[in-house]
């Protein structure tokens, strides 16, 4: 009899030699595009990869027929790309979907002032943070803004070892003690995550003058540009391998971006699919998957038509209501791995654990199952069926004890269209923080989940 037991299921243990070398390099691929640290940088990343392999801009195309690769872009911030199936697309597409937002500080409108003499940008926080991780760690300036011109510019600046970096200051232990005292989530007020842009010297009496004309020196932008501008401080330091091993990986912004990498992969290696296969990228997941880039916009449907009309020369309401009925999807997004430092949280039996492959979460949610879609036994029981059949290696978990917290991902907004949805991603440690952990074993797993959906399903 079969037990499902975690002894001798590590993944190390199930993989050839050459595979546990691929599992090193596809790491160390997916280590280059955690440089992408915002939507749009993302979006780019995708197009630019996609059209060097074949993919063009479904506005360039009047028909679509088998194997064709095209792409969408919804506002630059959210973007698809579909490779044509063989089989009429309205018997039902192969979906992955993955957010390409993280957690980060987006600037307030009128963010410059100038304090004792130190120049510093107001913040409103961006996704669920715990404040205090965001405190003495190197900031990088990333995002767009128009000049005095009007002209958009793209910036980026503390990526690079010779830029200047930003910073949140925190209080000397020495003077902590009321600071101390308070609850942990208290400790670090959202008013007070300014981070810090510029100092005094003897001959700049106004610090915030200083900055301003740095600023238009530099870049030509005014205390005006920043009204309508969209400015991320994200962490300035690169992914790198974690422990002696290096089979782990620390980085920022893996929320989702490494189910993002392993979906953009895996449609990218697909080759003459039987089902047309989509992989979406969306914006807004971290702040409800609201405003016109996430996934309760109206983009994925309207795109959707759009390339049924191109397949079959029209889509009407049943064409695309039939392709969503007999549509699957995997929602591919993280989930919590169970973390030495605080068992206590989850439910050990129903926990996913870093190295032991890509994780099934039947539902999300909290409370009850409030908030989540709850996937039907029939599409999760074709799924396991899948990956059981394609050496991909599985477990499945739930995120925390029942009524410790909880969690939520797109695949309920998905599941509003009548597909079938299932959540597949990876665990991961200290999620949501400025250096997020996850296995190299589990992402390259992944890829090969999504693959075998997209090929075999
Ligand atoms: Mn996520
Ligand atoms: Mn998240």
């Amino acid at each position: 009899m079969e037990q499902l037991e975690y002894k001798n299921k590590h993944i190390s243990n199930i993989l050839n030699e050459k595979e546990n070398k691929d599992v090193y390099d596809f790491g160390d691929e997916y280590k280059k595009f955690l440089d992408n640290k915002t939507e749009r940088e993302c979006v780019k990343s995708i197009i630019d990869v996609a059209r060097k392999n074949g993919f063009i801009n479904i506005d360039e195309v009047n028909k679509l027929k088998p194997n064709d690769k095209i792409y969408i872009v919804n506002k630059n911030k959210n973007v698809l790309l579909c490779v044509v199936g063989n089989e009429d697309i309205c018997r039902g597409i192969n979906l992955i979907a993955s957010h390409i937002d993280s957690p980060r500080l987006d600037l307030k409108q009128k963010p410059l002032y100038e304090d004792v003499d130190l120049a510093l940008f107001k913040t409103h926080y961006y996704g669920g943070i715990k404040k205090y991780q965001w405190t003495t760690i190197p900031l990088a300036m990333h995002g767009v803004i128009y000049d005095k011109n009007n002209e958009k510019k793209e910036i980026c600046i503390g990526e690079n070892n010779e830029d200047e970096v930003f910073c949140i200051t925190d209080l000397l232990p020495h003077l902590s003690k009321e600071q101390m005292d308070k609850k942990l989530k208290d400790g670090i007020d959202g008013e007070n995550l300014n981070i810090l842009v510029g100092g005094s010297s003897i001959d700049d009496s106004n610090v915030k003058k200083k900055i301003l004309n740095v600023l238009y020196e530099k870049y030509g932008i005014t205390e005006k540009s920043f009204i309508s501008a969209e400015i991320e401080f994200v962490p300035a330091f690169k992914a790198r391998d974690v422990g002696f091993d290096k089979i782990l990986i620390g980085g920022y912004g893996q929320d989702d971006r490494s189910c993002s990498y392993a979906s953009l992969k895996s449609i990218l290696d697909i080759d003459k699919p039987s089902k047309t296969c989509i992989s979406l990228f969306v914006d807004k997941e971290e702040i409800g998957s609201n405003g016109n880039t996430g996934m309760t916009s109206n983009f994925f449907y309207s795109a959707l038509i759009d390339i049924i009309s191109k397949c079959n020369g029209v889509c009407n309401l049943s064409d695309i209501n039939t392709t969503l009925k007999l549509s699957r999807c995997i929602s591919a997004d993280v989930t919590n791995g169970y973390d030495p430092n605080y068992k206590s949280v989850d439910d050990e039996k129903n926990v996913n654990r870093l190295g032991y492959g890509v994780a099934i979460s039947k539902f999300t949610g909290s409370r009850g199952k409030s908030g989540t879609s709850d996937a039907n036994a029939e599409y999760l029981n074709e799924i396991i069926k899948l990956f059981d059949e394609n050496n991909v290696v599985w477990q499945t978990g739930e995120l925390g004890k029942i009524d410790i917290g909880g969690g939520g991902t797109i695949a309920m907004f998905i599941t509003n269209y009548n597909i079938d949805v299932i959540d597949v991603g990876i665990p991961m440690l200290s999620m949501h923080s400025p250096f997020e952990i996850i296995s190299k074993y589990d992402i390259y797993m992944l890829y090969k989940a999504y693959y075998s959906f997209y090929n075999k399903m």
